[in-house]
């Protein structure tokens, strides 16, 4: 494990817990069963922490604590402007207690401290406050003019909504799905990912001191075939938001279904960057190696596939293999470290296949990746960042790997490369890079996805919806002000006039 003599004293008391538990109803309890589960340090492959193993007993427990929040604490019927007291509440703590969140966050993922300490965390506080702040002001009775009748429209919360979330960006998920659905007034249970339950459980803890009513937020830590797989087909939610795969979406979509339960899936991705030749080859090559290697590549809407135009394309590869090179690969707390390791073995694994069957299918490596070391910690899940070049249909190209691999391709024009984007079954996130802004609005439209960015990648403002399309999702998208009403129930009151 990384030097505890680094930790902070609050960070070091919460992982030296016997189990960290799962809270439910607004109590610390342990799992049903007495189960346990370990969370390692991917940055050296050893044991973070101990955690309560939910089950499917612990998932009622608390879809019933958040059932009965629902109808008995007053969240659901309190009016919005008192909802959003507590939400700032959270958000102010949040902020107050950053470094611990960061801390836990970069060791439980492997994601560079500063990445977590100014980008994931202070974004937990902003979705809170974005949302609470949305809701004062929305309309939620609206009159409907009609003739020969008074009509409205009312909104009330759903119920309870389940969240299943995947492990790259475990809080600030946490964040985008909670906000909306809290600030509406319904209550929630969170099934954080296996390999990062960390911060989600200290968010609790967060949750407890604003004062926010017991039951009103409740998280079982656990595997997705147990605790996941139980909140999916639990009779007792309202709504379901999974981030994940496309794999597990489809379990998760047909799960719902059965219960006739409403599902967002965020699903994965495989982003394409569009580049013209008249950019600047070394600053965009610049921001696509920091996208691809932004938190060991393990994003699911990043600039997996570099579609360059011909004239700039050895220039562009000169200036990446450049940068690429430069990326310093070490442990999270370091630092000087640019790129963490993978969040697993497993996940290490999956990136070093992917690369062995890319080069088997023709692949030819502009730079090889592989396994990397870092001294001092051996036992790391660490990857060196890969580029790749060939054939459009090279599995390279076409599959989602979640790591720092980016496959190049040249186009001629504008046409072929709107073709060879629009190719991908995924539909999350694409950008395009030109000085044209005419041709940049042009691509920005043509290209089949829930997002175009131009001269940038990776951008998430609140207030712009983000959603994926075709194999990256469905169901209306995070951080938009659609998401808010996504958790309100609409119901037409009608009135016959005389
Ligand atoms: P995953 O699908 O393996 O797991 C996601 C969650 O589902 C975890 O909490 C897991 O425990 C749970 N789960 C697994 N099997 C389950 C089952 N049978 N029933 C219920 N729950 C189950 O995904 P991952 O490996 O954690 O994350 C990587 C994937 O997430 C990538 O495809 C990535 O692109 C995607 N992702 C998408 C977005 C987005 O906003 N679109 C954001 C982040 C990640």
């Amino acid at each position: 494990m990384a030097d505890p003599s680094f930790f902070l004293p609050e960070v070091r008391a919460f992982l030296e817990q016997q189990p960290v538990k799962m809270f439910i109803g607004g109590q610390w309890v342990p799992s049903a069963d007495g189960g346990i589960f370990e969370t390692l340090d991917p940055g050296d492959g050893t044991p973070l922490a101990s955690v309560a193993e939910g089950g499917a007993a612990d998932i009622d427990r608390a879809v019933s604590a958040a059932c009965d929040a629902f109808a008995d604490s007053g969240w659901a019927t309190m009016p919005a402007n008192e909802r959003a007291v507590y939400l700032h509440r959270l958000a102010d703590l949040v902020d107050k207690h950053r470094p611990i969140l960061a801390q836990l966050e970069s060791l439980d993922v492997g994601k560079p401290l500063a990445q977590a300490a100014h980008g994931d965390i202070p974004n937990v506080a902003e979705t809170l406050r974005w949302y609470a702040d949305f809701s004062v002001h929305a309309r939620l009775r609206e009159p409907i003019a009609v003739s020969g009748h008074e009509a409205r429209q009312v909104r009330f919360p759903y119920g309870v909504a389940a969240f299943i979330l995947p492990w790259n960006f475990p809080l600030l998920l946490v964040g985008w799905n909670l906000s909306p659905a809290l600030a509406a007034g319904n209550t929630a249970v969170i099934k954080p990912a296996e390999d990062t339950p960390l911060s989600t459980l200290y968010f609790c803890r967060l949750v407890e001191e604003a004062g926010i009513p017991a039951g009103v937020v409740n998280v079982v830590p656990g595997y997705g075939e147990n605790a996941g797989k139980a909140l999916a087909e639990h009779a007792g939610i309202s709504r379901m938001g999974f981030t994940g795969s496309p794999e597990v979406g489809r379990l998760i979509a047909s799960a719902c279904g059965a219960n006739l339960v409403p599902v967002k899936l965020e699903l994965g991705g495989k982003g394409a960057a569009v580049v013209f030749d008249d950019v600047d080859a070394a600053a965009t090559a610049e921001q696509l190696v920091q996208a691809v290697t932004l938190n060991t590549g393990q994003v699911c809407c990043t600039a997996t596939r570099w579609l360059v135009h011909e004239r700039l394309y050895d220039a562009f590869i000169a200036a990446a293999k450049e940068a690429m090179n430069a990326i310093r690969i070490g442990h999270s707390l370091d630092p000087a470290t640019a790129m963490g390791p993978a969040v697993s073995e497993k996940q290490r694994q999956r990136i070093l296949g992917y690369l062995a069957k890319g080069a088997k299918q023709g692949g030819q490596a502009v730079l090889s990746g592989g396994p990397a070391n870092v001294p001092g910690h051996p036992g790391g899940f660490y990857v060196k960042p890969a580029m790749m070049s060939g054939d459009p249909d090279n599995v390279c190209a076409r599959e989602e790997i979640f790591g720092p691999v980016s496959f190049l391709m040249r186009f001629r024009d504008e046409v072929e490369a709107v073709e060879l984007v629009n190719r991908s079954p995924y539909g999350l996130a694409n950008s395009v890079w030109t000085r044209d802004l005419d041709r940049a609005n042009r691509v920005a439209e043509a290209l089949v996805a829930g997002s175009s960015w131009i001269n940038a990648h990776n951008l998430f403002p609140h207030g712009v919806p983000y959603a994926g399309c075709n194999l990256s999702g469905i169901g209306g998208g995070v951080l938009g002000p659609e998401t808010f009403f996504d958790y309100l129930r609409p119901q037409s009151i009608v009135r016959p006039l005389d």
